[in-house]
């Protein structure tokens, strides 16, 4: 027979983890699932964001700075050294042990919320009842009064670059080179693409990004788009756009791409390739016969606002559902669903997420572009300033980027930050914390910001929308 929970939870990502233990914080009987293995085989939670996501490649990308930086930027502080080598094992081993670290805290915290936990792979059945196929072959059935699908997303695979593992790999693969590729070409120069090709350029791989859209970044305002694209070029990352890769083929220890852009047909011998083109929500398996539960044209799981796929106590969070791709959206839902489902106000505000790409300059933005102000009729000012007449950034050697702020033009309420810099990714929550408030950029003007800090950059941007920045020309 079933065991009875309040909530059962499908997936220990970050939408799943935040779910079971917000729900066990409330008091209610809970259980969470989980099918992933960890590099060294044995189970690990967490989803992607915790074993091949946002926190692995944050710790390739900080090791990868590092060197860079000893090559590049140390001498002007007036560093010199000889020799510097680096170790690719012993760098990804660091990534490992952190991987290692927050999966198994992942663990810990459900232990400490008494979240039973289940390793192996769960299917919704009819009257949400979720069967587990369990690790050592045995089974189990749950059964919840309500059940959360946080089943996340995998890699897309495109039909003429299949992943080997070895020659042509997605991000699995990627933060996981033993050795520093002589030659690396990444599909798409999206937000993965870009800081895993970051990553191996910093390194000394010579990175070709080919992204088939004619423009970069398209989602990003688009000067900020234009000094990352500045400053890519000038790191040598090779970014070709209106690129579209047809055919690859392994040919020994190469990978040959064929792709064609605005001259024609052309090709480019590489020793990996990356495949970064996107992901998809991972529903293949999850709903047996009978559910009730949808899933649209692109395998998502469709949901109303509040995560509720319409059928009675079944919900749906994170990457499986619409929406941005992003651990925080997850986190977010993750709560809201919990709260909801304890008779609590649980709410997303999908207005006021923040993206970041952790690339160097770092990109990151909240609210609306000028280009979707314009587009929608809303009458805006713009305010902005640049971290090379910010004393922290150049005392930093980090002058490259700006702060701009997008304010209603009658109402003054601020409609969107946009940043490209150093440490833009603690930044933007100036305008988040904004947003979300309801504030106006006189608000942000008004706050004392320390001195020196990164900061006065938003507060010189803010107040350059009414033309008082005191440390520009307005
Ligand atoms: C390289 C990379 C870098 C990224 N960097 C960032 C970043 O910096 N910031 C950011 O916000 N986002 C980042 N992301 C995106 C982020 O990782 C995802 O948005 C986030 O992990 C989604 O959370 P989730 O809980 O919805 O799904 P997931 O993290 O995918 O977790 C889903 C979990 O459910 C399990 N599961 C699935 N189906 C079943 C089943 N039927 N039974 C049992 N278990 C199941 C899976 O094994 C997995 O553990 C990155 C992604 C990648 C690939």
């Amino acid at each position: 027979m079933a065991e009875q929970f309040d909530v059962v939870v499908i997936g220990a990502g970050p939408a799943g983890y935040h779910a079971a233990i917000r729900a066990a914080q409330l008091g209610l009987k809970t259980a969470c699932i989980d099918a992933a293995l960890g590099k060294d085989g044995k189970p690990a939670l967490g989803g992607t964001c915790l074993r091949v996501g946002c926190i692995p490649s944050k710790a390739l990308l900080d090791s990868s700075r590092q060197y860079w930086n000893m090559g590049h930027i140390f001498d002007q502080h007036g560093i010199s050294f000889n020799d510097a080598k680096i170790d690719v094992n012993k760098m990804v081993g660091r990534k490992d042990a952190i991987v290692k670290q927050f999966t198994g805290g992942i663990a810990q915290l459900f232990k400490a919320n008494k979240v039973a936990t289940y390793y192996g792979f769960g299917q919704l059945q009819a009257g949400n009842v979720v069967k587990v196929k369990q690790h050592d072959g045995s089974e189990v059935e749950l059964k919840g009064t309500n059940v959360i699908i946080a089943a996340g997303s995998d890699s897309i695979e495109l039909p003429f670059a299949k992943f080997d593992g070895k020659h042509i790999v997605d991000n699995v693969g990627a933060l996981d080179f033993t050795e520093v590729p002589k030659r690396l070409a990444v599909i798409g120069a999206g937000v993965i693409g870009l800081e895993l090709g970051s990553v191996w350029k910093r390194l000394g791989s010579d990175v070709t990004i080919l992204e088939a859209l004619p423009d970069f970044l398209a989602a990003a305002d688009a000067e900020v788009a234009k000094v990352a694209a500045k400053e890519f070029k000038k790191q040598g990352l090779n970014i070709l756009l209106n690129a579209k890769v047809s055919k690859t083929e392994i040919k020994g220890e190469e990978v040959i791409v064929s792709y064609t852009d605005a001259e024609g047909e052309k090709s480019l011998t590489v020793d990996k390739l990356l495949v970064a083109v996107g992901r998809r929500a991972a529903s293949k398996g999850l709903l047996a016969e009978g559910t009730g539960v949808k899933i649209n044209e692109r395998g998502q799981i469709e949901v109303d606002d509040h995560c509720h796929t319409g059928v009675d106590g079944v919900w749906a969070v994170g990457d499986c559902v619409r929406g941005p791709m992003l651990a925080h959206k997850g986190f977010e839902e993750g709560v809201a669903v919990a709260e909801l489902i304890a008779g609590l106000p649980g709410h997303v505000n999908f207005d006021t997420i923040p993206w970041v790409i952790y690339t160097e300059p770092e990109l990151a933005w909240v609210g609306k572009t000028e280009a979707q102000l314009k587009a929608e009729g809303i009458p805006y000012k713009a305010g902005s300033f640049p971290f090379a007449a910010n004393g922290r950034a150049v005392a930093m050697v980090e002058p490259a980027g700006f702060v701009k702020v997008l304010a209603h033009a009658e109402t003054d309420r601020v409609l969107g930050m946009h940043l490209v810099g150093a440490n833009v990714s603690e930044l933007v929550h100036e305008g988040v914390l904004t947003m979300e408030f309801s504030g106006s950029s006189d608000d942000l003007a008004r706050i004392c910001h320390a001195h020196p800090s990164l900061s006065e950059a938003v507060h010189d941007a803010a107040m350059a929308v009414t033309k008082r920045a005191i440390h520009k020309a307005n």
